[in-house]
């Protein structure tokens, strides 16, 4: 892949840039993504509602990823376009009206998801149940998940045998997915997940083929340690042999953050200092967003003055956005050289999940800016 920048420095020098960067280390993406297809037993489709700069999408289909979890219409296009030959799942219970029928013709998606009985007519108007593969979410959560994603979606696990036959009396092939949450710290919420799809399958008349254990593998932060992801995928396949799965079973997964959060950085400015406080030109209401939900509270930080490292005795600072907003300030304080001080520059590391996606444009403050950097010198996660 052709790169913008050799590195940050490179970057520093030539844009001294007065809006955020978002430096993007196709290097970092193409080790995560074999990291984890080679580590988890079964596929592995990317979520891109984590991150879906093109670039990212695209350093991450280099790496070995060619399955990808989408929620939409548009999500679909994006990737088609950016990856050719790459297969879609429209993975929302929740759809706008003919986008199941224009992602099946345009696009050839065959895989789809319900949750309720309320779903299944719905969307098996618009697809041909023939070539069509609808799974089936169940709730569950576990305590160790930095946010529970199934207070909103996913049935009851007494309902899925019922929904599961009235996929398969509708003509398509049924499935069974869960999410177990995001920023998981155990792997037991799969294998706990795992054992009570277990017992779903063992009440079935049928074997189900395919079985989607969701997202939620997570990524350590500074101040959030979390077990590797190794520990995760030797969890999932101890417990993976004991599924009643027929002789072409295979496991899902649709990791977003673990894909996406280890090869992006946030390149901000200084634009005021007040003693111990700086206002940075990004902040709660830009990338540093997902900081407003449970889990981790910083990102790890190196500091440079004109195109060189900053370095020097550090102490702790408090760290504001631009907007007029008070709550535009980041939860914790993060420990920075003394002397920094207006136009010098931070990297923020590991930024790439949920940062890009879901900023805003409030009071102006906005960045279009994203570069990749050929560097393989990205920031490590727990700095
Ligand atoms: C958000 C989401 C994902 C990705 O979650 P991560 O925590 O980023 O891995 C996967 N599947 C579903 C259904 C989701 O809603």
């Amino acid at each position: 892949m052709k790169v913008d920048f050799r590195s940050i420095q490179d970057l520093l020098q030539s844009m001294q840039p007065q809006l955020p960067v978002y430096c993007v280390y196709p290097h970092a993406y193409h080790d995560a993504a074999q990291h984890f297809v080679a580590g988890f037993p079964g596929r592995v489709l990317y979520a891109i509602k984590a991150n879906d700069n093109p670039s990212v999408i695209k350093a991450l289909h280099d790496g070995g990823i060619t399955h990808f979890d989408c929620a939409s219409l548009p999500e679909i296009q994006l990737v088609s376009n950016l990856c050719p030959g790459a297969t879609c799942y429209l993975m929302n219970p929740v759809r706008l009206e003919q986008q199941a029928r224009l992602a099946q013709r345009k696009y050839g998606v065959r895989h789809f998801m319900i949750d309720h009985l309320s779903g299944i007519a719905p969307l098996l108007s618009e697809i041909d149940a023939q070539r069509s593969v609808v799974f089936a979410r169940m709730a569950v959560s576990h305590d160790s998940a930095m946010a529970d994603l199934s207070s909103k979606f996913g049935a009851p696990p007494e309902e899925m045998p019922e929904l599961l036959m009235a996929i398969k009396d509708a003509g398509a092939e049924p499935a069974l997915a869960f999410n177990v949450g995001t920023g998981v710290t155990s792997a037991e919420a799969y294998t706990y997940s795992l054992s009570q799809a277990r017992k779903v399958l063992e009440q079935l008349p049928f074997a189900i083929r395919l079985l989607d254990i969701g997202g939620g593998f997570p990524r350590p932060y500074p101040g959030f340690r979390v077990p590797p992801l190794d520990e995760f995928f030797a969890a999932i396949k101890g417990i993976r042999h004991e599924l009643p799965f027929p002789d072409d079973g295979e496991l899902l997964a649709e990791p977003g953050r673990a894909l996406s959060a280890p090869g992006m950085s946030t390149l901000t400015r200084v634009l005021l200092r007040k003693g111990d406080r700086l206002y940075l030109n990004d902040g709660m209401y830009g990338a540093f967003w997902e900081l407003r939900f449970k889990g981790h509270l910083r990102y790890p930080a190196r500091t440079y003055r004109g195109p060189g490292p900053l370095d020097g005795e550090a102490m702790p600072f408090r760290l504001f956005g631009p907007t007029c907003d008070s709550s535009d300030e980041m939860p914790a304080a993060v420990h920075l050289p003394a002397d920094i001080d207006v136009g010098d520059y931070i990297e923020f590391g590991t930024m790439g999940a949920y940062s890009l996606s879901g900023r805003t444009r409030f009071n102006g403050f906005y960045s279009e800016n994203v570069v990749t950097i050929g560097s393989e010198d990205y920031l490590p996660p727990a700095w």
